[in-house]
């Protein structure tokens, strides 16, 4: 900006008259277009219904974040949902369950055995639009758990804070799969503040990350 004094603008436009005026013009045009260019590339990408799975940045939308996530995250392929819960039952409160009816702008489904509650949820929206970035960043991934599910007693899970992945860029998670660190490595950046995978107990063969209340 230093380089912009009115002195020296003054004197330049004094020495170039007109023309160094109107270039200006075209170089804020021009950076007006830029600043809007991402804007322009959402909506086209929204109005076609297709979704590179590029972020959007979450200050967009900063009413009905949830279902505005979950909606985003049902556009991306980079991305697939377990329909039904680890343990084989289907009963409505799967990822994929959770996931479409966030979209729909409803609470969620939590399961009805082992010490999983019952009842229903929001999603926090914290989550979803860190599983949103995960998938812009290139990981391909599996969701096999949101709400549903029996975890933990006081599980975060059941207050729609907590999601679990078993499969990254292909790979299963396991301890020697080269991915599931960096990827709990940015949960936390986005503001988990509970990251666990193989070396704890119970999650040799998937990760889970969760926010805080
Ligand atoms: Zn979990």
């Amino acid at each position: 900006m230093g380089r912009y004094s009115p002195e020296l603008s003054g004197k330049q436009e004094r020495d170039h008259g007109i023309a160094i005026g109107d270039k200006m013009g075209i170089f804020r045009g021009v950076k007006r277009l830029v600043l809007f260019l991402p804007v322009i590339a959402v909506a086209v990408c929204f109005g076609l219904g297709f979704s590179s799975c590029t972020l959007t940045p979450p200050t967009f939308y900063v009413s009905n974040p949830t279902p505005k996530a979950a909606q985003w995250l049902k556009n991306c392929n980079r991305i697939s949902w377990l329909p039904r819960q680890v343990s084989g039952r289907y009963d409505g409160a799967s990822a994929l369950d959770n996931l479409n009816h966030a979209a729909a702008g409803y609470a969620v489904k939590r399961s009805s055995y082992g010490t999983a509650p019952g009842g229903y949820v929001g999603l926090d929206h914290r989550m979803l639009w860190a599983i949103c970035d995960l998938a812009s960043r290139g990981y391909t991934f599996r969701v096999i758990a949101i709400a549903g599910g029996s975890h933990s007693r006081n599980s975060r899970h059941y207050d729609g804070l907590a999601f679990d992945v078993d499969t990254i860029n292909g790979q299963r998670v396991s301890y020697g799969n080269r991915y599931w660190r960096g990827f709990l490595k940015r949960c936390r950046e986005l503001g988990a503040t509970e990251t666990l995978g193989p070396g704890d107990r119970g999650h040799s063969t998937h990760i889970h990350a969760a926010w805080s209340k």
